[in-house]
């Protein structure tokens, strides 16, 4: 008999997880709160690295297909001034492979099989409140609609405000003092051609004191645009079990109602009164707007091994979004779901092979942990120059 293996969430943690067990024969019952895969927009584009995201996919045999999808043109990066002055244009070769661009939407799908729904047991709209260890090796998931199910093994993959972390770790995310917010320019190619060129084939950001814009293509002529800037308002209204504020799952505290779109508007183009007028033409032709105060976990997160529960991505090490999280987040599914596959059916041998991908991994979580918290503190500090080194170091890595 096989393990019976539940995973809380269907992002990019827990369907790298099902995915690469799929491949090797065995079967994972996925629990996402999500209507259906297309219930709400999935953000922005995703650069997965080469020994990180890709390295997953390969383990998930979806590589080739990936390659097909990504933009390796999204890895050019372009540096102005808050005067528009460009400071740096990094383009990429055409054979650069490092850190190929993916939409969110073309990751999951992926993910989930082409074409989506695919071979793996995703119950859609089934929200977890909570899992509780059985004492016997194993645990139980308790579904909002007031059913429990037991497991041999429950992978907690829902992210930032995570429903499983409480069975391993007391550990609750802290607001970082930044706040993005988010909004969105369609068909920039025909409507803003300025802009399009302004954006070029990757991502432009300008970085001033203690706040920055960045702005970056998606497919399909689709941008994304983020005002970053610190506030000591985090935006939950002190909730901790309101909706997460953070990461795909986020709420949309902006509205879709565009009176609150136009006072959000107004409000950012007075943070960023003077910068130059192209600059800010990137919140004038934004549509939607969505507020994500940044929370993060202490880095490193670790916590006395548990049997029967385990945490991946977001729900065991939520740090700052500097392009690492969602890379860690598949590497993680992939090599638990390798490690697993690995075992025989002993709950024994289950326990250990978790318990050592735990140890493993939290070593390599940390230490991004840190960067991205080192990295968030420079682009978002009182020091534009030190945003630009930054980008300087990881061009000359
Ligand atoms: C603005 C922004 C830009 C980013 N850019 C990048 C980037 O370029 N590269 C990169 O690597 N990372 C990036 N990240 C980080 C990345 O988005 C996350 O690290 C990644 O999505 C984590 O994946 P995950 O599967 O752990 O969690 P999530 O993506 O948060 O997925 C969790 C899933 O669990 C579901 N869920 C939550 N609670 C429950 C519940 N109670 N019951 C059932 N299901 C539940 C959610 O609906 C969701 O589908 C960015 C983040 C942000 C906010």
């Amino acid at each position: 008999m096989r393990h019976r293996i539940a995973v809380v969430g269907g992002g990019p943690a827990g369907l790298a997880l099902a995915r690469v067990l799929h491949r090797h024969g065995h079967a994972a019952t996925v629990y996402e709160r999500d209507p259906s895969p297309d219930a709400r927009p999935p953000g922005g584009a995703l650069d997965m690295h080469e020994g990180l995201g890709q390295r997953a996919l390969e383990m998930a045999g979806l590589l080739a297909e990936f390659r097909t999808l990504a933009r390796p043109e999204g890895q050019a990066m372009r540096i102005l001034d808050t005067d528009g002055t460009v400071l740096r244009d990094w383009r990429p070769r055409p054979d650069d492979r490092a850190n190929p661009e993916i939409d969110r939407g073309q990751l999951r799908d992926l993910l989930l099989g082409n074409p989506p729904p695919g071979p793996l047991d995703v119950r859609w709209g089934h929200a977890v409140t909570r899992v509780t260890p059985d004492g016997n090796g194993g645990a139980a998931v308790h579904l909002a609609d007031g059913r429990t199910e037991s497991y041999d093994l429950v992978v907690g993959a829902d992210g930032a405000w995570s429903r499983t972390r409480p069975a391993v770790s007391a550990a609750t995310p802290r607001y970082t003092g930044v706040t993005f917010v988010e909004t969105s320019i369609e068909d920039v190619d025909t409507r803003h051609p300025d802009l399009a060129r302004m954006i070029g084939d990757g991502s432009v950001a300008v970085y001033g004191a203690n706040r920055g814009l960045v702005a970056q293509r998606n497919s399909g002529g689709h941008v994304k645009v983020y005002a970053q800037f610190r506030t000591p308002q985090d935006g939950r209204d002190g909730d901790p079990g309101a909706e997460p504020a953070q990461g795909a799952g986020g709420p949309d505290p902006g509205g879709s109602d565009p009176g609150d779109a136009e006072a959000v508007r107004a409000g950012l183009l007075r943070m960023f009164d003077g910068w130059a007028a192209p600059v800010l033409d990137l919140l004038r032709h934004g549509t939607a707007f969505a507020r994500r105060p940044l929370h993060v976990l202490p880095a490193p997160h670790t916590w006395a091994h548990v049997p029967g529960v385990t945490l991946l991505g977001d729900a065991a090490h939520l740090m700052p979004p500097l392009g690492v999280g969602a890379n860690l987040a598949l590497l993680e599914g992939a090599e638990l779901a390798e490690a697993i596959a690995g075992v025989a059916t002993a709950a024994g041998e289950l326990d250990a092979v978790v318990r050592a991908f735990e140890e493993r991994t939290a070593e390599r979580a940390g230490r991004w942990a840190r960067f991205t918290l080192d990295g968030l503190d420079r682009l978002v500090g009182p020091d534009p120059a030190a945003a630009l080194a930054l980008f300087d170091e990881v061009q000359a890595t």
